[in-house]
Order: C-alpha cells, then structure tokens, then sequence
C-alpha cells in the first residue's frame, strides 16, 4: 500500500520520545502514524511490555520532564495524582543520599509525581490517542527506509505488521522521526544507504538493576515517598525505593562494574543491606514482597553522534535513547526525550522543512549537560572506562566536594537537585556563590539567600525521615 508523502508524518517507535514527538507533530497539518512492534493494548497493571524491558524497573519522572508533560497534556499531574501517584518535591519529600552524603532537607520546589513507567506510558498513550490526526500502528516492525532515487531525502518507511500472511509495505511520510530507543537500526540503515554512521562515543559503567514491588506501610519512610543512594568509590553499589501507583512500592537495586545484584530472594535482600545507608534495607525488611526480583544489564552510556555527520537525509529525525541512552541511575532519559519533544516544536515552527543539521546540532546541544553529568559521575568511579579529561577530573572532584557540603548546606542541596532534576543548567553550580560554599565545605560562612532560607525546612533529615546511620563506607563523612 502506497500512500502519498506530503501531509504524513510517520513516528518508528511508540516509547515515552515517539508519544511526546507525535504529539507535537500534531499540532501541524500532518497525519501522524505511530508504529510500534509491539501489541500497544497491553494493561500497565500486567507490567512492562516485551519492547520496553526497562519498564519493569524504577522510571524516575524528574520535576523538568513532569513540567513538560504538564505543558503538551494539560492536567496530566492531577490525572496521574488522582489515579493513585504519590506527588511531592524530589529534596523535600525525598531522601537523597550522593557519595556517601545524605543531603540536607529543603523545600527544593523540584515537584513531581512517582509512577511506573508502564503506567506513565499508558495515561501519555491515552491522552495522544485522543489526538483526532494521530493514529497508532501497533504490531508493526519498521524494516527500514525509503528516499528519493539520489538517497538525499527520506520519504518512507518499509514495514510489516505482525499479522497471518501481511507482506511489506511502504508508508510515505514527509516527516520520518526515529524514536526507537537504543536498539535503533538507523546507524545500519543509513550505511545500507551509502551514509556514514554515526560516531559512538561509549562510557561503560557496567551496571547491573535488579527490581521488586513491596507492600509496605504508608509511613515506612517517616512520610516521605522515597530514598535514593547513588554509588561511591568505595562501594559501586546504589539503590532506590519509591512509593508509586497501585498503592505498592518499587525498589530498585543497582551495582556497577560488575557488582550486580541478585534476583534470588535472599541475596536481594543481603545486597540491600550491604548499601551504606540502612534506611532501604530496613525499610523492606518489615515489608511483604509482591513478586520476584526481575534483572537488567546496562554495558554502557551510548552517545550517536549524529551532528557530527557532514551528510544526513533530509525527511529523517532522530531522538530520544537512539540518539543518547544514558545511565539509567540518573534517571534523565524520559526527561531529556521530553525536551526533545519541546525542541522538535521549536524547530518545525521555525521551517517549512525540517532541516537535519540543525535539528542534529540542536538534539546534541540538548543531551550535552545530562550526558555531562552521568560521564562525569561515572568516571569519578576508579573502574569505569572513559575519557578522564583534566575537566573532568577537576568537576569530578569539585562535585565529591559539593555532595559533602551538601549534607550540611540546604542551599547547596536545592542548587545540585535542581541540576539533577534538570530544571537549572550545571553552570549555576559553578557560579561564585555556590563555588564559595562548596569551598567553604558547606559551613555557613554565606547567609543563606532569603528566599531560599524561607523555603528551607532546616538542614538535616527531618525528624519524621529519622537520621540514617552511614555505614560499611570509611569514607563517608558528615
Ligand atoms: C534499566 C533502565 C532504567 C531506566 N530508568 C529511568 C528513569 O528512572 N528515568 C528516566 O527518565 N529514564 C529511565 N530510563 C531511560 C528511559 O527508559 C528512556 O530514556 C525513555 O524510555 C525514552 O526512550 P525512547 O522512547 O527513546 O525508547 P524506548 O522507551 O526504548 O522505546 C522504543 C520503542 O521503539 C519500539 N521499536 C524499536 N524498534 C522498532 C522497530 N524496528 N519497529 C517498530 N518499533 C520498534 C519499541 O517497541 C519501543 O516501544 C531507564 C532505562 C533503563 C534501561
């Protein structure tokens, strides 16, 4: 089946980026399909689908991802919230606890919701189904691409939906976005198309996840909604635990390097409590386990470096994980799809026709801080190959030193959140005020500034958090 180009807008891949980029797409004079391999009926309360595994594991949304979804699906929040999400502030609700420091409490006015991934997904499914100009193709493998005779334009793709006897089809489009995540075959097609593919710039962290649900009492964590912990060098090892829809709990319990947790019941629990700071452990210690202990691996930061090509068809846009999949203990990936979307309405505001070199240079300029700030994590870990720069031994070190203050600093706590949540560029972490309190180890030599001070609620674990015991860790300071 033929059908004409002009007026369609094909979207490979119906994950969190395709949703948000149809979405926008919507809003020209286009026919959006969405084509996805995977039966797209499937229930959130059966978990997550076979074409998005990660979503059996912990999906944090960041305040800067949450405020976007709000901006393209008004009400969303109050949508998820009323469907059971637990909604606070990622400092203030949150039990945040980086190299070995557990940052002091504040306000940080970083609000988002805590949800499933696999929920999250069906409610922005829902809502861009209620688009009149979208249509979804689920069951559709995307084979590959058509163009011009000269290869210089992208006019289609080639499928084949998973059905008895279909054959190959050719859906013309205007507009080709790939949102195929990781797995995106579009470094291999393009070669198959006399193109040069990409660069691949690799950081392997070697991590392992492994994730259960929990029954667990509403105040189990003294009325916050979660605790995070993040590795150090001393112990590769990190974890999180969130209340989330469904009334349940998730944790997830993750190791670099090789220092993967087990998905047997007993050496799960044994890997928790091997975490420097107890609070998870004892936590679903007293709880009532939901279901087993499921695994993922993730070898390596993978960054295509697509704006570096001097050739790329025209027709064609990449984004999302296919571009830059990232440490998932960072939890940027949804969020850096969710500007991405912003910046695909920007960019076909602006053009009659999308043009792929700015659009690429654009998408780069987008992922360089959250790629930044998971490199620069990592490679502060003895261990992990990469690039060790002078810059980033020397942020690597100013960040160690910033984390540390930060147990003690509110101010310095919301200035790292808010970079972490995406809300506030890394520069501002840098700026004399906050380089001066980092330097001054977190003393209160500064007042704090007046409007933050108000919002502060003082700069230890509130009473209700109680105050976890850092242990199993020598270098872990206060
Ligand atoms: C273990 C883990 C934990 C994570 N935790 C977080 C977190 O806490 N917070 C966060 O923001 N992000 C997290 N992420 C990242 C997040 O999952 C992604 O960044 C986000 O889903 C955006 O990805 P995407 O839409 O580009 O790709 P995906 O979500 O991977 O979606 C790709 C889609 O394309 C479809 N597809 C692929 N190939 C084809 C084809 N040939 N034909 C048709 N369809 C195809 C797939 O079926 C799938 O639906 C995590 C990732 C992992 C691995």
């Amino acid at each position: 089946m033929e059908q004409a180009a002009a007026g369609h807008a094909v979207v490979m891949g119906g994950g969190v980026a395709g949703l948000l980029a149809a979405r926008v797409l919507a809003e020209h004079d286009l026919d959006v399909r969405v084509l996805d391999r995977d039966e797209l009926g499937h229930r959130h309360e059966d978990g997550a689908r076979r074409g998005v595994p990660q979503g059996r594991h912990i999906h944090a949304l960041l305040p800067r991802g949450r405020q976007i979804l709000e901006e393209l699906f008004p009400g969303l929040t109050a949508q998820l919230v009323d469907a059971g999400a637990p909604r606070g502030d990622l400092l203030g609700d949150t039990r945040v606890q980086l190299s070995g420091h557990r940052f002091a409490r504040a306000d940080a006015g970083l609000s988002t919701v805590s949800v499933s991934r696999p929920f999250l997904e069906s409610v922005v499914r829902a809502r861009v189904r209620e688009l009149p100009n979208v249509t979804f193709a689920p069951a559709c493998d995307v084979l590959g691409l058509t163009t011009t005779p000269d290869r210089e334009r992208v006019t289609g793709v080639r499928v084949l939906r998973r059905a008895d006897s279909s054959a190959e089809e050719v859906l013309e489009a205007a507009v080709v976005v790939d949102a195929m995540g990781r797995g995106s075959r579009t470094p291999r097609w393009l070669g198959e198309l006399g193109y040069d593919p990409p660069p691949e710039t690799e950081v392997a962290g070697d991590v392992g996840y492994a994730t259960r649900h929990y029954q667990l009492a509403p105040d189990v964590l003294g009325g916050d909604w979660g605790t995070l912990q993040g590795p150090t060098p001393t112990c590769l090892r990190g974890g999180a635990l969130a209340r989330i829809d469904g009334d349940r709990w998730i944790v997830t319990l993750f190791g670099l390097l090789g220092d993967h947790p087990p998905a047997e019941p007993e050496g799960f629990l044994d890997f928790a409590d091997s975490l420097t700071f107890p609070d998870l452990a004892q936590a679903i210690g007293a709880g009532e386990p939901l279901d087993e202990p499921v695994r993922m691996r993730f070898p390596a930061s993978v960054r295509r470096r697509y704006e570096q090509l001097r050739r790329f068809p025209h027709g064609l846009l990449p984004l999302g994980d296919g571009v830059c999949s990232l440490n998932p203990i960072y939890g940027q990936g949804m969020t850096v799809a969710a500007l991405q979307a912003l910046e695909l309405r920007a960019h076909l505001g602006q053009q009659t026709a999308p043009d792929p070199h700015r659009w690429l240079r654009r998408v780069a300029q987008i992922v360089d801080p959250a790629w930044d700030m998971v490199v620069g994590g990592d490679l502060a870990l003895p261990g992990v190959h990469g690039p060790r720069t002078p810059k980033v031994r020397a942020l690597g070190a100013y960040i160690g030193r910033l984390h540390a203050a930060a147990a003690t600093d509110p101010e310095l706590a919301v200035a790292f959140a808010r970079v972490m949540a995406l809300v506030d560029p890394p520069t501002t972490l840098l700026r004399p005020r906050v380089a001066a309190r980092v330097l001054l180890g977190g003393r209160r030599a500064i007042s704090l500034d007046p409007s933050r001070a108000s919002r502060a609620r003082g700069d230890q674990p509130s009473a209700a958090g109680g105050r976890a015991t850092p242990r199993r860790n020598e270098e872990v300071r206060r």
